[in-house]
């Protein structure tokens, strides 16, 4: 039997899929054969999409699986990317998810972490060859790991653990999934952060701009402990 909570999550399922589809759609046919330097520098200045996208990330956070009560933290992250496409195959790719810890004693997984698992496999296969922009929607706030350094944030950031898997993936870092394949993440690739009480809030990095954001050494994995 569907509960309410399935049928709401089944159609913002929908929904979200519909309006990715039609990203992808408008996507291919403005570039049918896209330059991935010259896409980041678009999805970079191309404001209507950027807004859509973040749209989509307010409710992707719909999707959050988080035990804190009343207010559960919630992060909606939306990608997007280039598939490995033959001639005449549309290669865009709009992505979405968001965090989930189910339980205190849970281990996290962050909208970013789901988002990077499903673009390195489906069925055992690579479904993305790059990522050229991610946009996260959440509560700001102080950094686990660089706010007691007293970085402050407008927005919210990926984490320590997501910030040195994308540097490790940027770097084609041995022993990653994605080893025997081009990086799928690059050091320019996007990252463009929004406050969910106000999208107007934004902030944007490089993917190599991160690390120095959060005054630390840009490091391939992260024995930190990270709370939420
Ligand atoms: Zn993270």
């Amino acid at each position: 039997m569907l509960t309410a909570l399935h049928t709401r999550d089944a159609f913002l399922q929908e929904l979200l899929q519909a309006e990715a589809t039609e990203i992808e759609r408008r996507l291919y046919l403005a570039f049918p054969e896209p330059n991935d330097d010259q896409m980041i520098q678009y999805l970079r200045d191309d404001m209507r999409l950027e807004n859509q996208l973040f749209e989509m990330a307010l409710l992707a956070r719909g999707f959050a699986n988080h035990y804190r009560r009343p207010d559960p933290y919630q992060v909606g992250v939306i990608i997007v990317g280039l598939r490995h496409a033959s001639p005449g195959e549309n290669p865009w790719a709009v992505m979405f998810s968001a965090n989930t810890k189910p339980s205190k004693n849970y281990i996290k997984q962050c909208g970013e972490w789901w988002l990077f698992e499903g673009a390195l496999k489906e069925n055992g296969h690579r479904t993305l060859r790059r990522i050229l922009a991610i946009h996260v929607v959440g509560e700001p706030r102080a950094d686990d790991v660089s706010g007691p350094q007293g970085v402050t944030q407008i927005t919210l950031t990926p984490c320590k653990i997501c910030r040195d898997r994308m540097w490790a993936m940027s770097l084609h870092a041995p022993k990653m999934v994605q080893a025997k394949w081009t990086p799928l993440i690059v050091p320019t690739t996007l990252v463009k952060t929004a406050d969910y009480r106000n999208l107007g809030i934004r902030k944007y990095f490089r993917a190599d701009e991160l690390h120095p954001f959060h005054k630390e050494p840009k490091a391939i994995f992260s024995a930190q402990a990270i709370d939420d």
